[in-house]
């Protein structure tokens, strides 16, 4: 579950292809592990627009496409649904002499379409998606005291398996990463009925709010934050989730965790 990129830190992009396939001039490459990987540039762009990470830490990414309008479909479409596809986001900023760095994984939030030259150097409608850090994601569902919405688990259930979806339907507002995000949480925390999905344990203790705690783990996910299909995230008491992060054989653990996922949510 983790693809051995440490943030901040440099690789050789043909070790990545090496890995991953894909091909090695695209900016948007989708690959067959469940990853989407996004190379941008920043700072300098000769034409169109220039990826970049805002103050507030979106991080806007520029779509594909080098002639005429751009269409959503390819590696533009493979980042809106990136989440309903069960991919992951990972993005990397180009270096030079090949190089590129790890920025972080990524969840689509929005995108607008702006004018912007081509390669020909006409204006034509072009994307930039707004793509928001797993991190932020993560650290704003922990702080979040508003744990199992009181509503019947079924209408948390509609609501979690919309949550993977990147554009609902159009009598509804687009919800936030950080709204799906918890949708998907309080789902699984309810399905869970205070129990540990892997071992059967209960919750060792109870929240302020006198809710059971446990925790929701993304078998198919590098962090633990943001929407995500309900047959990858698992509830599990705090000894299971260590283990699977932190134990010599986490690795296979995880395994058996999506095994036992399979079990949990059979029609998806
Ligand atoms: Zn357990
Ligand atoms: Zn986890």
């Amino acid at each position: 579950m983790s693809w051995g990129f440490e943030r901040g830190k440099s690789y050789r992009r043909v070790d990545i292809h090496k890995d991953f396939g894909g091909n090695g001039r695209s900016g948007i490459v989708t690959t067959h592990k469940g990853v989407v990987i996004l190379f941008g540039r920043e700072g300098v762009s000769s034409y169109g627009y220039a990826n970049r990470l805002r103050p507030d830490g979106i991080y806007e990414f520029f779509g594909e496409g080098q002639v005429g309008p751009m269409t959503m479909d390819k590696g533009n479409v493979a980042i809106r649904d990136h989440v309903h596809n069960g991919n992951a986001l990972l993005a990397f900023r180009i270096l030079k002499n090949g190089l590129v760095q790890y920025i972080g994984e990524m969840f689509y939030e929005q995108h607008r379409t702006i004018k912007a030259k081509d390669k020909l150097g006409d204006r034509r409608d072009a994307f930039v998606f707004e793509l928001r850090s797993a991190d932020a994601v993560e650290a704003a569902i922990d702080d979040d005291d508003e744990v199992y919405a009181a509503d019947p688990i079924d209408v948390l259930r509609q609501r979690a398996l919309a949550a993977g979806q990147a554009s609902p339907s159009k009598d509804k507002a687009p919800r936030s990463v950080i709204e799906r995000s918890r949708d998907v949480r309080n789902y699984i925390l309810a399905r869970a009925k205070g129990h540990c999905e892997c071992c059967g344990e209960s919750a060792p203790f109870a929240r302020p709010n006198g809710t059971p705690y446990l925790e929701a783990h993304h078998t198919h996910r590098l962090s633990d934050g943001g929407p995500d299909l309900i047959s990858h995230v698992i509830a599990l008491h705090p000894v299971c989730h260590r283990r699977v992060h932190h134990a010599a054989d986490g690795k296979d653990f995880n395994e058996a965790l999506k095994a036992r996922m399979r079990e949990i949510e059979p029609n998806l």
